[in-house]
């Protein structure tokens, strides 16, 4: 195992390999956690252990506060430019390496090639925005007065702190490291203890770049390195990825702590289709949206709100979602709670009353693995938890709604905001749509409306807590602090008080 390369997973197909023991990155150093704590990791589509993952305790959090902090003077000394010389570094490892690096996500997440490789892609999309920091934080100057000058740097804010679901172990990562260090702090990232890999191998690859010790962080865990994150005082500054339940407790916690927080949460993404919609365009959309990445992304269509006579599409949804082969089209859930929890969720819709059009309640795939076929789930009400709560599978439910005012009423109800779309050929009707969905992330014939770079990613309501996006422009404000200069360099020469 060297720095130059990392740790290599050297299978590159979706047979079962065994990988390694995930510790934490300390100073520069691989080291277990101080109790000698492990968790097995296993492979979704074998349900096998690749290796096990570090389980930290305060004192392994308290270390790499120290070193960050050692570190930070010298870091931050760096002008910035030379700062994202790392990241031009990185983007060049990561470019050198995207099968690799997309064949190890697929492995440890259980993602099927094609949907690994691309989110690989957008990580180096974020990476290429944070090396262009110096030109988006270049800060304004301006004389306010004779002879006076005001101008705004962008500082760092010393040790921040990262947190990370396990649905994409490199591109949420990345939504935060470029802007993170590029800004001149120090790092210190918990990954989710399911997928603990992807960061691993970005340590490795930061190193390459030439990264100083101490400037990057792992300290691996689960609730207890987060809570002690959390209560830190050294920690200036968190952003979180997850579900709505943790970033609440994250935001909540970290806020009354004085640190800047910026916690995004959990999902309920409504998908508008009224009758005058392109066919090909809005069905294959729709079903991409709903069952890709098996619906274990934050930006996956949950409820198809469909206006008037659209029988015709959704009949072509369900054909979609029944021609999707396990193992190929979409891989495993990542664990068998999260099985158990769809086919809950399918169960109860049933019970309640909602016809299932496709079953992917009994699906199995190839690897002895946790399988859940496309589920296409019509007659769906809000009586029903399938219709209002985060299912985080490959589960599309189907309302029916007599205008477009009432399919807009059911999503504004609804408490999350990370993203909705409509589908139609009218720019009237979908400019009224834009005006009035309360999402943060609002698509026109689009199932999948991520934002692409520099625009910043975020939700609205329950989706984010906290001020700002992730990545993009906003990354550069949140992870750093204005300072205005004010300077004068000669006597009083007017008769104002700034004079
Ligand atoms: P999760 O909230 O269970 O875990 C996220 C992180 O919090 C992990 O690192 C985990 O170790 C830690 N954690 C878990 N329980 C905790 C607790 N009780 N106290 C403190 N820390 C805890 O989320 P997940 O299951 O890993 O990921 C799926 C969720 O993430 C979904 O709700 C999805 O919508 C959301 N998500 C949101 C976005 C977004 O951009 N809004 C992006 C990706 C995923």
């Amino acid at each position: 195992m060297t720095h130059a390369t990392g740790p290599k997973f050297e299978a590159n197909g979706y047979d079962f390999s065994a990988y390694v023991d995930c510790r934490n990155w300390i100073g520069g150093a691989w080291v277990p956690a101080a109790s000698g704590a492990t968790l097995e990791v296993l492979n979704p589509r074998h349900d096998k252990a690749m290796g096990t993952v570090a389980m930290s305790a305060r004192a392994d959090l308290a270390r790499a506060v120290e070193i960050a902090k050692a570190a930070f003077p010298a870091w931050r000394a760096k002008p910035m430019r030379e700062r994202a010389q790392v990241m031009f570094r990185l983007k060049a490892i990561m470019e050198d390496n995207v099968e690799e690096l997309s064949w190890l996500l697929s492995h440890e997440n259980g993602k099927v090639f094609g949907d690994a490789k691309a989110s690989v892609l957008k990580a180096i999309e974020c990476i290429e925005t944070g090396s262009a920091m110096p030109h988006t934080a270049a800060g304004g100057q301006l004389d306010v007065s004779r002879g006076v000058n005001c101008r705004v740097t962008h500082e760092p804010l010393g040790v921040c702190a990262g947190i990370a679901p396990f649905n994409f172990p490199m591109m949420v990562p990345m939504w935060m490291i470029p802007q993170v260090l590029v800004g001149g702090n120090c790092f210190i990232f918990k990954p989710s203890e399911k997928v603990p890999y992807g960061a691993m191998r970005i340590a490795h690859m930061l190193k390459a770049a030439g990264l100083p010790d101490g400037v990057f962080q792992i300290v691996n865990g689960g609730r207890d390195i987060v809570e002690a994150i959390v209560e830190h005082p050294v920690i200036k500054a968190i952003g979180f990825v997850g579900s709505t339940k943790v970033a609440r407790i994250v935001y909540a916690g970290g806020a009354a702590q004085g640190k800047r927080v910026l916690a995004l949460g959990g999902a309920k993404n409504h998908l508008l289709l009224v009758g005058d919609a392109d066919f090909e365009l809005a069905t294959e959309n729709i079903a991409a949206s709903a069952f890709g990445t098996t619906g274990q992304r934050c930006m996956a269509a949950s409820v198809l709100l469909a206006v008037g006579d659209v029988q015709r599409y959704v009949d072509k949804i369900a054909e979609h979602a029944a021609a999707m082969k396990l193992g190929e089209d979409l891989g495993p859930a990542i664990d068998k709670a999260a099985c158990d929890r769809m086919r809950r969720y399918v169960d109860e819709a049933e019970q309640l009353g909602a016809k299932v059009l496709v079953d992917g309640r009994d699906a199995t795939g190839p690897g002895g693995g946790h399988w859940f076929g496309p589920t296409v789930l019509d007659l769906v009400t809000l009586d029903m938890p399938a219709g209002r709560e985060e299912i985080f599978g490959p589960v599309l439910s189907i309302m029916r709604c007599d205008t477009i005012d009432d399919a807009i009423a059911i999503e504004n109800a609804n408490p999350y905001g990370n993203a909705a779309a409509v589908f139609t050929s009218s720019g009237r009707l979908a400019r009224y749509c834009v005006d009035h969905l309360e999402a943060g992330m609002v698509g026109v014939n689009i199932g999948v409306p991520v934002p692409r770079e520099p625009f910043s990613f975020g939700g609205w309501n329950e989706s984010k807590f906290g001020h700002g996006d992730i990545t993009g422009f906003d990354g550069v404000r949140f992870w750093t602090r204005p300072r205005k200069v004010t300077t004068k360099w000669s006597k009083q020469v007017d008769q104002t008080w700034m004079g």
